[in-house]
């Protein structure tokens, strides 16, 4: 089909300029068997990565300052808490010195169990971060030691109970299930365990086999094999309702937070507003133009010093992608809003797709609310196939 019309941001019906950074540290102790995110075990680049950080940011601040305010920053990686406060406390103050920040800035740091004492946390809250990000996986020492993680079940409560004491009032935890050593009982154990927690925020996901991982090859040579897809079911609807009764909104797929404690950062990723990405393998965003980082430290900190910025390659949405993401991120997260989407594509949704949503609706597995359309728990467990029918 072809997408007559203009294509717009979501944020842009606002008229608010609200965009997000994001830092991406890549250095980690070991390398997890299921994690296909760019990460560095040899530290050795840890001053020439800094230098480069701060070279990135200052050529991308001549192109942008003027352009926004920001309202998140993001420390993620790899394992940004390896790294020292005063490296991170580096890296903000060039931001806050290169761009217009909001007041009341977002400021998240990807933390592990293991990696950080009382004093460390006390330093990086104190540096301005306001949000921790802890990955926890699993409060099974059992399925830690599937998932090859190097901390201990304790380690991950401590890491928590510390971040409280600390001063941080907004704390995520990671969480893992459809983990092969993991039954039923033991979700059910690891989901009681976090919500006893001082936590504002549990991301929830299910473990995916991501090609290129040690966990991909084990499971493609018959070494072990994922949990079936009723348990995955059973887990996540188990995962809803438990968070719901106990005061978590879900507000995207995998995200769940108490009441004013949505994450900044992950909306605005949905909402698809721009942000900028600094480090090796950074993703950016800026109006129609999508462009990434080299996922290689040496290659990113070679291109940085020849020409000040890390970019290997750009690319240029065209409206049917826009209008492709606009369906897969909306119904990810808040809903698509129908009225937005017919001034941006000129078509309503209701009635090119109204066979189609009639039946979903008809189903249970989605609703119009206020103007929205939303997926229910039901239609949350598929959405990826909702998407792939809506999408062009
Ligand atoms: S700690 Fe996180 S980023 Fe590092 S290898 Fe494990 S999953 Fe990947």
């Amino acid at each position: 089909m072809a997408i007559p019309g203009r294509y717009f941001r979501h944020n842009e019906k606002h008229d608010v300029k609200k965009s997000s950074i994001y830092v991406h540290i890549p250095f980690c102790d070991i390398k997890c068997n299921y994690c296909d995110f760019y990460v560095q075990i040899n530290h050795s680049k840890y001053d020439s990565l800094l230098t480069s950080l701060i070279k990135e940011i200052e050529y991308f601040s001549r192109l942008y300052k003027d352009k926004s305010t920001f309202h998140t920053i993001y420390f993620g990686g790899g394992t940004p808490s390896l790294v020292e406060p005063v490296y991170i406390d580096k890296i903000i103050s060039t931001l806050k010195s290169n761009f217009i920040f909001d007041e009341n800035v977002e400021i998240t740091l990807e933390t592990n169990p293991g990696t950080v004492d009382a004093i460390k946390l006390k330093e990086l809250r104190s540096i301005g971060i306001n949000r921790l990000s802890i990955g926890v996986q699993s409060f099974n020492d059992n399925d830690l030691e599937f998932l090859t993680r190097n901390h201990s079940s304790r380690q991950a409560i401590e890491c928590v109970e510390l971040a409280s004491k600390s001063g941080y009032s907004n704390i995520n935890i990671d969480l893992i299930f459809s983990i092969p050593s993991q039954s039923f009982r033991e979700w059910k154990e690891n989901l009681q365990t976090a919500i006893d927690l001082p936590i504002q925020h549990i991301s929830a996901y299910s473990l995916t086999l991501e090609p290129g991982t040690s966990l991909f090859y084990e499971v493609k040579n018959g070494f072990t094999s994922l949990s079936s897809i009723e348990h995955d079911t059973d887990s996540y609807e188990y995962l809803i309702d438990l968070l719901t009764k106990n005061n978590f909104l879900q507000y995207e797929v995998s995200n769940f937070a108490k009441p004013g404690f949505v994450c900044i950062h992950n909306l605005n990723y949905w909402y698809h507003v721009n942000y900028l990405g600094f480090g090796p393998s950074a993703h950016s965003l800026w109006d129609e133009r999508r462009w990434k980082n080299y996922s290689n430290i040496t290659r990113y900190i070679n291109a940085v010093t020849e020409k000040q910025n890390g970019v290997k390659s750009e690319e240029f949405l065209n409206p049917t992608e826009l209008y492709n993401e606009r369906i897969y991120l909306g119904l990810r997260s808040k809903g698509i809003d129908l009225a937005l989407f017919e001034k941006d594509f000129n078509i309503s949704l209701l009635n090119t797709e109204g066979k189609l949503l009639t039946e979903l609706m008809n189903n249970g597995f989605a609703i119009v609310e206020e103007d929205f359309l939303k997926l229910t728990k039901k239609g949350y467990l598929l959405c990826d196939e909702i998407c792939e029918q809506l999408m062009i």
